[in-house]
C-alpha cells in the first residue's frame, strides 16, 4: 500500500504449500511485491512493516538502500499488553494504570521526531523519568517534557514496579527498534483494507486459489475507490461523527468520523472487461482455459477425493 495516497498498489497471494511453513508466507509475499514493483520500474524509498525478524534480515541484506521503518501500532500494542499483564498482579498495579499513556507516548515519539532515531529514543526513555514525576534532564536532544502542569499518581523511582517497567520499556531489542518507528501514520489505512478483505473473503469460509485471488482483487478495487472519502456533513455543514467502542480500548468510547457513502464505480469497469472477454473468446471453455493460464495457480493444498 502506498501510505501517502492510501491506495493498494499490489496484492500477492501466497498459498501455504508454496513455502516451507506458514511463517515464511509473509516474507514470500513481500519478496513478490518487491519483484512486481521492480518489474514495473516503481522505486521504493521507504517501507513500513512490523518487527518480523526475517523481514528485518531481508531488508538489511537485499535492500539496504530502502529506509525500513517499524509500524508504531505493533510496537505500542506490544508494550501495552506487557504492561497490562504486569499490572494484573496487585503489587504491580501501577504498571497497568500507566499502560494506555505509555502506549500513546509511542505514537507521539514517532510522529514528533521526523525520523531522527536518537531523538525518538530519548523521547521514549524519558517516559521512565516522567512516570516518577521528573520532567526534565532527559537527554541532550530532548531535555524536558512538553506538557504543562499535570497531576497523576506517580511511581517511586527504583521501586519494584519501576524496575519491572524499566525491563519492558528499555529492553535492548526494543530500544534498537524504537529508533526506527515510522514517523508517518499508516496503520489505520492498512487496518481498513484488512476489514474490506474480510468482507470479500470471510475468514470462516474456504476459497480455492483462483477464487481467493479474485476476491482479493475485488477488495483492492473497492478499497482504492473508497479509501479517500471525505467526512460526511449535516445540511448546515457540521461534520458528522459517531461513537465507537473498539475492542482494543476495552469499553472506552472513541469518536470516529462518518464518511460519505461508499461508491461502486469500479463495477462498471469490470462489466466492460467482461464484454471485452466475451468478444475475445467465443466459448466459456476457451475463456476459462485462458483464465487458468493467466492465473498460474499453484497446486491446491487440499485435495478432494470422491469415493
Ligand atoms: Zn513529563
Amino acid at each position: 500500500m502506498d501510505v501517502e495516497t492510501a491506495k493498494v498498489v499490489d496484492i500477492q497471494l501466497v498459498q501455504s504449500n508454496e513455502v516451507k511453513n506458514s511463517y515464511a508466507m509473509e516474507l514470500e509475499g513481500l519478496k513478490r511485491c518487491f519483484q512486481f514493483l521492480k518489474d514495473k520500474d516503481i522505486p521504493i524509498s521507504d517501507l513500513v512493516t512490523d518487527r518480523h525478524c526475517q523481514v528485518k534480515k531481508l531488508m538489511k541484506s537485499d535492500h539496504p538502500d530502502i529506509n525500513h521503518w517499524f509500524d508504531v501500532w505493533h510496537v505500542a500494542k506490544g508494550v501495552y499488553k506487557k504492561l497490562e499483564a504486569l499490572g494484573k498482579s496487585k503489587k504491580y498495579k501501577m504498571a497497568g494504570e500507566w499502560a494506555r499513556s505509555i502506549s500513546n507516548h509511542a505514537y507521539w515519539c514517532a510522529a514528533s521526531s521526523g525520523g531522527n532515531a536518537e531523538l525518538v529514543r530519548q523521547k521514549w526513555t524519558s517516559i521512565l523519568n516522567h512516570v516518577t514525576n521528573i520532567h526534565e534532564g532527559h537527554g541532550d536532544l530532548f531535555h524536558s517534557c512538553e506538557h504543562g502542569d499535570i497531576s497523576r499518581k506517580w511511581i517511586k523511582p527504583g521501586s519494584k514496579v519501576f524496575r519491572e517497567m524499566e525491563k519492558i520499556l528499555c529492553g535492548k531489542l526494543l530500544l534498537k527498534d524504537v529508533g526506527k518507528l515510522s514517523p508517518a501514520h499508516q496503520t489505520s489505512c492498512l487496518e481498513s483494507f484488512h476489514n474490506v478483505v474480510n468482507f470479500f473473503a470471510p475468514k470462516a469460509s474456504h476459497f480455492f486459489y483462483n477464487q481467493m485471488k479474485a476476491r482479493l482483487c475485488l477488495a483492492a478495487l473497492h478499497f482504492n475507490s473508497n479509501s479517500c472519502r471525505p467526512q460526511a456533513t449535516l445540511e448546515d455543514g457540521t461534520a458528522r461523527y459517531r461513537i465507537a467502542f473498539p475492542k482494543g480500548r476495552k469499553g472506552d468510547a472513541v469518536p470516529k468520523e462518518i464518511k460519505v457513502k461508499q461508491n461502486f464505480n469500479y463495477i462498471k469497469e469490470l462489466m466492460e472487461e467482461v464484454v471485452v472477454r466475451r468478444l475475445q473468446f467465443t466459448t466459456i471453455q476457451q475463456a476459462e482455459a485462458a483464465l487458468y493460464e493467466e492465473m498460474d495457480a499453484p497446486p491446491p493444498s487440499i485435495r478432494c477425493y470422491h469415493p
